[in-house]
């Protein structure tokens, strides 16, 4: 069966209302192998409105809705995407090229953060009374996604935003369209008298521009690059309604140090600890690691070290010379030719800045012309460089020495986009204190079995400088993000007294 026969078919089990047949529009494709999925219908400027104003007219509804009423429709949107988790993780396989298990970690991750997102929305219980926050809802939220997490970063936004009473006007990636597509079929029908709640738009960066720009969109949650992010700004200054800041989940170039003070097996851990944020998705995440930042006197044995692991990675696909859809990585095809162009200049570019690049070849090209498969990529670099500021959404890691302490900080911290994740490999409670104090980004891990890739859930999820403004996830108000300050009712209710 093809990709497209298996889209079409999930889509027609979910009842979705897309016409995956047109041979216009925007041409969507599977990373595993480059076969075209589906073509689908992109939105106007005038089919935008129309999305919007629907959106604003089912909003105003639901907002009077009492707040018990409303978590419990975003409870049966929850519900259905768990019910459909197997179909939309194939969705996400197909047209995200992801492996089965990171799929369905996503496709469950959906479902997971809307329930805890209603969890969230009621306060701990003080003295037998049930607490919430009441304030006026934004109104329409524009969302807008990127392609390596197609579905779960929205929900994100979802769960928060429907709560507090708003609709959703959610433009996707238009690298992984079908993934929203999938999600408004499931919740056209957990929501039958709301459908027009979510509204999904589809199109290149020009219709992600004229969703910002809409005075009829009240507030903008968006993930992406930094580059997208600066769009945004620019946009939001041109328009009137634009009151309500932006929530920008944007690029990570993460950086992690590895201390002098590391036995040989600390070293040894550390390394692999760092190869799970390094492979992760291909490179392809906002948490990836991107830059070692080494101690001179560790280098060597540090680049030796990165390179058995990634050759033994590579060997367990020497058979077929494609990445095993069962790595523990999620390792697998970058998402379509720009990506890999990019990372050819990249590469390229460190060696003409004084780097040398190990392993970083294209894997089995000749028999899948479309797909884009690469070994992971080192650049050793003599200092760091201006390639070393950008981030190269794939699996190429720079790795350059440092002399003492306070250089390593400066480089760590130098580049406008190192504001997500960064970390440190010591065994000096001295130098992992001075990390904590001079590390800019917004999350500073010490000694983490997973690299830059996991950060500490419990405490929000965001960036500073340049890779964000926004923390929604386990922040510790998640609805106040999309309501508007004035009116503010703290609402407590005995929960030991029935009501009928
Ligand atoms: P991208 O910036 O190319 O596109 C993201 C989305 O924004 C797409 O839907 C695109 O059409 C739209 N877009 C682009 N420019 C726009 C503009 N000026 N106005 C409105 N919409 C615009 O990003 P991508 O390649 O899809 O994703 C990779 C990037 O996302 C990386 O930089 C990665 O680090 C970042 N990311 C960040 C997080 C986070 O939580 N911080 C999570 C995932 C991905």
């Amino acid at each position: 069966m093809t990709y497209h026969q298996k889209i079409s078919g999930i889509f027609s089990a979910l009842g979705g209302q897309v016409n995956l047949e047109t041979l216009q529009g925007l041409k969507v494709t599977s990373p595993w192998t480059g076969e075209n999925v589906a073509h689908i219908p992109i939105d106007t400027p005038e089919t935008l409105t129309e999305k919007i104003n629907r959106a604003r007219s089912a909003q105003q509804r639901f907002a009077a809705l009492p707040r018990r009423d409303r978590v419990k429709l975003v409870e049966a949107y929850a519900t259905g995407l768990k019910a459909a988790q197997a179909s939309l993780a194939e969705v996400i396989r197909i047209e995200a090229g992801k492996t089965s298990k990171e799929a369905l970690g996503e496709a469950v991750g959906s479902a997971d953060v809307l329930f805890k997102a209603i969890a969230d929305s009621t306060l701990a219980d003080s003295g037998g009374m049930q607490r919430v926050k009441e304030r006026p809802p934004a109104g329409v939220v524009g969302l807008i996604t990127s392609f390596n997490f197609p579905m779960v970063v929205a929900h994100w936004t979802a769960g928060a935003a429907l709560i507090a009473g708003n609709a959703i006007v959610w433009k996707p990636s238009e690298k992984t369209p079908l993934s929203a597509l999938a999600c408004k079929a499931v919740f056209d029908r957990a929501m039958p008298a709301f459908g027009d709640l979510l509204q999904v738009v589809i199109g290149e960066r020009t219709i992600g521009e004229a969703l910002v720009g809409n005075e009829g969109v009240d507030i903008i949650s968006a993930t992406g690059s930094v580059g997208m992010g600066k769009g945004i700004s620019e946009t939001l200054k041109r328009k009137k309604n634009n009151s309500l800041a932006p929530i920008l989940e944007l690029g990570g170039n993460n950086g992690v140090i590895i201390s002098q003070h590391v036995t040989l097996e600390h070293l040894k851990w550390s390394v692999s600890s760092i190869m799970n944020s390094f492979l992760g998705t291909t490179g392809q995440r906002c948490t990836n690691t991107r830059r070692i930042i080494v101690h001179e006197s560790r280098l060597n044995e540090t680049v030796a070290l990165f390179e058995k692991e990634i050759e033994q990675f590579m060997a367990q696909h020497s058979q077929s010379d494609l990445p095993r859809e069962d790595n523990p990585f999620g390792y697998a095809a970058l998402i379509d030719e720009d990506a890999f162009n990019r990372f050819e200049h990249a590469k390229q570019q460190a060696q003409k800045e004084g780097g040398r690049i190990v392993l970083g070849n294209r894997l089995a090209d000749a028999v899948q012309p479309g797909a884009y498969y690469v070994q992971p990529a080192l650049a050793v670099m003599p200092e760091q460089s201006a390639i070393m500021h950008s981030e190269t959404f794939a699996p190429l890691l720079y790795i350059v020495p440092y002399k003492n302490l306070e250089d390593a900080f400066v480089m760590l911290n130098a580049p406008e986009n190192a504001g997500l994740v960064a970390g440190i490999y010591t065994l000096s409670q001295q130098e992992a204190d001075s990390f904590s104090a001079r590390a800019e980004a917004g999350h500073a891990l010490i000694n983490s079995p997973k690299g830059t890739g996991t950060p500490a859930y419990g405490m929000g999820f965001g960036g500073n400088k340049a890779s964000g403004t926004g923390e929604i996830l386990n922040s510790a108000d998640p609805l106040a993000a999309f309501t508007r300050p004035g009116k503010f009712t703290r609402i407590a209710q005995n929960k030991d007294i029935p009501l009928t």
